[in-house]
């Protein structure tokens, strides 16, 4: 396939959610939901039947998937805030991309073959990462999911609403999981971690996000005296600084991305802080030793402070270990390609639990991720394509 066939395609949608400090889709936004349109159209374009299920997962199938057995490819459309355009949709536009070059090569498909796109792998809108396959697969109670709230109080049911989805038939969906024999995702890589353009999963890092919250007390910045005050900034600063030593020790990951201050005023001493911490590391007993390392150190710091800290978890992913035998097997069919983790989590990885899957990453030059800078040249982009093809012919039509 030409570099121009890929880079026509990408275009069609790397305008939707674009602006200056990078993409903003998340989930049911506007710009999400004129992803789904864009998707719908490709699908129809190619004679894909689509649907959306009950999680508000996109599909489009060649083939019935009630014959089951079916092989599926695909990945998210929604992004971080801010963030980069090929986490997610390179996996999606591939997708359809790869479906092409089959049915160019006049591949006889014995098995049904779906395109899906997950709703919120990011998690972004409503705090839990891989919402649609985790509510698919049954990880995630529905009732939870359904009052999840985003940063102005709208609910996941009520966002579903309002973009026309009902949100009753969130939940498990045993039936459609059934169907699925294999599932392959095509991402690009997230680090510096691929030299060759194509390279293999073999696990996803376990990692976790929790939720901290710091209070104190509020009060005037001008009249209250230092050593009389109850501040939970300090406690926080601490808690980043605490996270990022005892990650660094353990080469673990630790991040402090997203913090909120009440009040949040220049003169006045907070009374509340909440932040979210992110922590990865190849094993699960590094996870654990940090986590509870940084509870100690600042909850000891906190009773210096006269402030109160509470950590509480608000989603766990244990280590994934891809499909041994499809993994090895998709490296014979790429000619030995190289076979990497990765410390971020994704679709495939809760799917994993459930059918055999795999992951194919595509290299990223700048090793930027989640962030404007995020990369992936059209070459590269065009050998994962044909990768992906390769894959899914042997998976499907032989
Ligand atoms: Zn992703």
């Amino acid at each position: 396939m030409s570099p121009d066939r890929f880079a026509a395609l990408w275009r069609s949608l790397a305008p939707i959610g674009r602006t200056p400090e990078g993409y903003q889709r998340s989930s049911w936004s506007e710009a999400d939901l004129a992803c789904r349109e864009w998707f719908t159209e490709e699908a129809a374009d190619r004679g894909l039947t689509v649907e959306t299920d009950g999680n508000g997962n996109l599909w489009a199938w060649r083939g019935d998937p009630a014959a089951g057995d079916a092989i599926v490819t695909g990945s998210h459309l929604d992004s971080v805030p801010g963030g980069g355009g090929y986490d997610g949709p390179l996996g999606i536009v591939s997708g359809f991309l790869a479906l092409d070059l089959l049915s160019e090569r006049g591949c006889v498909f014995r098995r049904p073959v779906g395109v899906v796109a997950f709703t919120e792998e990011e998690g972004s809108r409503f705090g839990v990462a891989c919402l649609g396959s985790r509510l698919m697969t049954g990880a995630l109670d529905p009732a939870r999911a359904a009052g999840l709230r985003d940063r102005d109080g709208v609910t996941l049911a009520d966002a579903m609403k309002s973009a026309g989805v009902d949100p009753s038939a969130l939940g498990p969906d045993p039936v459609r999981l059934g169907r699925i024999s294999a599932f392959v995702e095509l991402h690009v890589e997230q680090g510096r971690a691929l030299a060759a353009p194509v390279g293999v999963a073999s696990a996803i890092w376990p990692h976790g996000r929790w939720r901290l919250d710091f209070t104190g007390t509020g009060n005037h910045a001008g009249t209250t005296r230092m050593d009389q005050r109850h501040d939970p900034m300090l406690t926080f600063a601490f808690a980043v600084l605490a996270a990022n030593k005892e990650a660094r020790l353990r080469d673990a990951y630790a991040t402090v991305g997203r913090a909120e201050v009440s009040p949040n005023a220049t003169n006045a001493i907070a009374s509340t802080v909440t932040a979210w911490l992110d922590a990865r590391a190849p094993e699960q007993s590094t996870v654990d030793g940090l986590i509870k390392a940084v509870t100690t150190k600042v909850t000891d710091r906190a009773t210096r402070d006269g402030t109160r800290f509470v950590m509480s978890p608000e989603s766990l992913s244990p280590v994934t270990e891809f499909h041994t035998e499809l993994r090895d097997r998709i490296v014979a069919l790429l000619d030995g390609a190289p076979v990497l983790p990765t410390g971020a989590g994704h679709d495939a990885g809760v799917l994993a639990a459930h059918v055999p899957t795999a992951m194919l990453f595509i290299r990223n030059p700048t090793g930027v991720s989640h962030a404007p800078d995020e990369s992936a040249t059209e070459v590269d982009c065009t050998a994962g394509v044909e990768a992906l093809a390769t894959v899914l012919e042997e998976l499907a039509c032989r």
